[in-house]
């Protein structure tokens, strides 16, 4: 199996700018996968179905969950999110990397079924940064933002338990260090 890709679990708040920093990486790194999630949350403007996630109904994901059909799942602000297994593991068997796009909790059952994978915490250069990211996407409800705020606390509490921690002061900086940690895996 030594040609079998790895597993990178990438966590990190909503306005670390994680999204942006994989972009990159996908840009400039060939064989890699980015593992689309299930979620039950409603897609934000400019999102596509199959592509950034799949939008699924309650009773689909709890159908899912039920026939073990998750890699792992986590609920996050008031949402459902799962990485369905087997297109992760058809990716590692074809010699992709692959890339994990979820939050603490589900990281942590990852690590647990698979203790090869490597984990990186994308946090944002600080909190002040990120709450100025969160309130400029203006998308969602204050409510929400608090929310995702108060999220983003406990989860930066947790980022020490990664392998490795990225700060996203600058994206393209970031974007390169990440994928030094892919390269060398
Ligand atoms: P958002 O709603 O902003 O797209 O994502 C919210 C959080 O859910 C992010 O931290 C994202 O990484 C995480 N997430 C996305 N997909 C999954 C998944 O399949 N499982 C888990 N546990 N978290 C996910």
């Amino acid at each position: 199996m030594s040609d079998a890709g790895h597993v990178f679990i990438v966590s990190g708040p909503s306005g670390s700018g994680k999204s942006t920093v994989l972009r990159e990486v996908f840009k400039r790194r060939e064989k890699l996968y980015f593992s689309v999630s299930a979620t039950t949350r409603a897609p934000r403007p400019g999102e596509t179905d199959g592509v950034d996630y799949w939008f699924i109904t309650d009773e689909r994901f709890d159908e899912m969950v039920e026939k073990e059909q998750f890699l792992e799942h986590a609920r996050y602000v008031k949402c459902s999110y799962g990485t369905p297994a087997e297109p992760v593991r058809e990716k590692l068997r074809e010699g992709f990397d692959v890339i994990l796009d979820i939050e603490v909790q589900g990281a942590r059952q990852v690590k647990s079924r698979m203790p090869e994978a490597i984990s990186v915490f994308i946090a944002p250069p600080s909190m002040e940064e990120l709450e100025r990211r969160l309130r400029g996407r203006s998308t969602e409800s204050e409510e929400k933002i608090k929310l995702r705020l108060e999220t983003a606390k406990n989860e930066l509490s947790e980022a020490e338990k990664y392998d490795h921690v990225v700060v996203n002061d600058d994206y393209m900086r970031a974007a390169g260090e990440l994928l030094d940690i892919i390269n060398n895996a």
